[in-house]
């Protein structure tokens, strides 16, 4: 029986974060382990709602009060086992979910502390790890059929578990040269040491799957080949099609970046000193990956923007501005606009704000300065208001608002425009639609044979939602091929996160 007085004898607490002089001069994980006292604790302020919110926010229907009170009693085996019930990754979510859940939990009505439910789940994912590894299940009887997933991100990696487990032959077509998606060179290591993707993929491969990596699908290896070795094929390519600003002038100048060239870059370049090779110091268009002593501005407001900003102060830029089109958004939650549970439209701050650099809201680039060489010196911006007119954006530079900042390097960080345009699309019948994404039926399928999940189907979205269509999508492979039984599918293809209204 839980504790319903436990949020009342105990405030929310997290762990304290490493001290920023110490974190910026390394890569490590910005958060040490909390310590079973502290989580234990928080866990006994989870109230066992008769309704329980937190699950309406989460699309894995991760079991939140099971194993909040499993942790609280100290029975970490059978929390590790709830967790893993409904979330095959939840060492990523735990690190890196904005949790949809905290917003929904109902601790958090009227402005309150939700229950630290993100902590709860990395500490019961580390748990695993900690008690005995984490141990692969493979299936008892093989099926006979085989599917290609491509893609090895979180969506892939989840199908092809989902796959294994149930007597699949998987293949993971990669074409990078290292697993895990954007996990492995998008996302820095001070957010996720690459050493838990490792850990997750020797599970994978232990229950069976087969890793090919360097294999770009549709150039190296073609849809028929595909098609012709295996009984189903799941696309999982991700969105990877960074928006950009081709009509501001001075765009070409060098030092002028898409934010993904930059960041893959520097987290190549941890990657290799990590595993003792010599690693990149230019770009081929000549500019350094390493930021150290240079003016850099990043223009945007999301994960993508702060985790340049976080790598900026790494490699010790002079100073850091991070421009964003919108006014700063408000500290509490707007009842009328974003209501309890729905996720809020409030100012995030990430570890990365706390370690320098400066925010300005409200401002839009109007142009790159070159320096006369042909490298950017600054960006001019102006102040502007936005606003939507029949669905449009409509921004409006305030007159006699223009200054200038300085910047040796400009990170464009504003967003993806859907999946990329490649050979693969046309060669399996599969097509972008007007948002850049891949269509699916209700059956997960983008042609026939031909499954689609995670941000190529759904757009630029969370793990936590590439990891459920996974699931959802291995559900339907599995059906397809006539499998035993049924797989869990916590979501279907139009399912759309928690919303008061529906949005334009
Ligand atoms: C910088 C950054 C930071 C982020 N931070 C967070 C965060 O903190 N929290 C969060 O929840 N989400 C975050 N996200 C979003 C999250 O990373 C994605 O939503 C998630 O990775 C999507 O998973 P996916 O499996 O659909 O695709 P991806 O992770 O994009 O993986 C797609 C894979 O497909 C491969 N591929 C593509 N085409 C082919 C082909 N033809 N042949 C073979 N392989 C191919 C790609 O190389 C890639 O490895 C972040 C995104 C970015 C860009
Ligand atoms: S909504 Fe919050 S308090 Fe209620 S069950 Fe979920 S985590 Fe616990």
């Amino acid at each position: 029986m839980p504790d319903p007085n436990g949020f009342l004898r105990y405030p929310r607490r997290l762990p304290a974060r490493r001290p920023v002089p110490v974190r910026i001069s390394d890569w490590r994980e910005v958060y040490p382990p909390a310590g079973e006292e502290l989580i234990r604790e928080q866990a006994t302020r989870c109230m066992d709602c008769g309704i329980p919110f937190c699950h309406d926010g989460c699309p894995l229907g991760n079991r939140i009060p099971d194993w909040n009170d499993l942790v609280r009693t100290g029975n970490w085996d059978a929390a590790v086992a709830s967790l893993h019930a409904t979330n095959n990754f939840p060492e990523f979510t735990g690190r890196l979910c904005p949790a949809p859940c905290e917003a929904a939990c109902v601790l958090g009505i009227g402005g309150g502390d939700p229950v630290t439910i993100k902590q709860v789940e990395v500490e019961i994912a580390d748990a695993a790890v900690a008690r005995g590894g984490l141990r692969p299940v493979p299936a008892p009887v093989p099926s006979g059929r085989s599917v290609a997933v491509v893609g090895s991100g979180p969506a892939g990696l989840a199908a092809a578990q989902q796959l294994a487990r149930a007597g699949h032959a998987v293949t993971v077509y990669e074409r990078d040269d290292a697993l895990g998606g954007l996990l492995r060179y998008g996302i820095p290591d001070f957010k996720l040491e690459k050493h838990h993707i490792d850990r997750r993929v020797a599970q994978l491969a232990a229950e069976g799957v087969e890793f090919r990596t360097g294999v770009d699908v549709g150039v190296d290896v073609t849809a028929e080949q595909l098609r012709a070795r295996h009984d189903a094929v799941l696309l999982a390519c991700g969105a990877l099609a960074g928006r950009d600003v081709p009509e501001t002038p001075g765009r070409r100048l060098r030092g002028v970046h898409q934010a993904m060239e930059h960041l893959v870059a520097a987290n190549r370049v941890v990657a290799a000193a990590g595993e003792g090779r010599p690693a990149l110091a230019v770009r081929p268009d000549g500019t350094p990956i390493d930021a150290a002593g240079r003016h850099v501005v990043i223009i945007g407001g999301g994960d993508t923007a702060a985790d340049c900003l976080g790598v900026a102060h790494r490699q010790g830029a002079a100073g850091v501005h991070q421009l964003d089109l919108y006014p700063r958004p408000p500290h509490d939650r707007d009842e009328a606009r974003d209501p309890w549970p729905t996720w809020p439209w409030i100012l995030r701050s990430y570890p990365a704000h706390e370690e320098g650099g400066e925010r300005v809201f409200a401002v839009a680039v109007q142009e790159f300065v070159d320096d006369g060489t042909g490298q950017v010196r600054a960006v001019r911006v102006a102040e502007v208001t936005v606003e939507k007119r029949d669905g449009r954006r409509i921004v409006t530079a305030l007159p006699g608002s223009e200054r200038e900042l300085p910047a040796d390097l400009v990170l464009l960080a504003i967003g993806f425009d859907g999946t990329e345009e490649q050979a693969l699309l046309g060669q399996f019948g599969a097509r972008r639609n007007a948002r850049g994404a891949v269509d699916a039926r209700p059956d997960w399928q983008a042609a026939d044979g031909v499954f689609v999940a995670g941000d190529m189907h759904r757009g630029a979205s969370l793990i936590v939602w590439a990891i459920a269509e996974g699931r959802a999508a291995a559900a339907a492979v599995h059906a397809y091929l006539g499998g035993a039984g049924t797989l869990p599918a916590p979501v279907d293809p139009a399912t759309q996160p928690l919303a008061a209204f529906a949005r334009p």
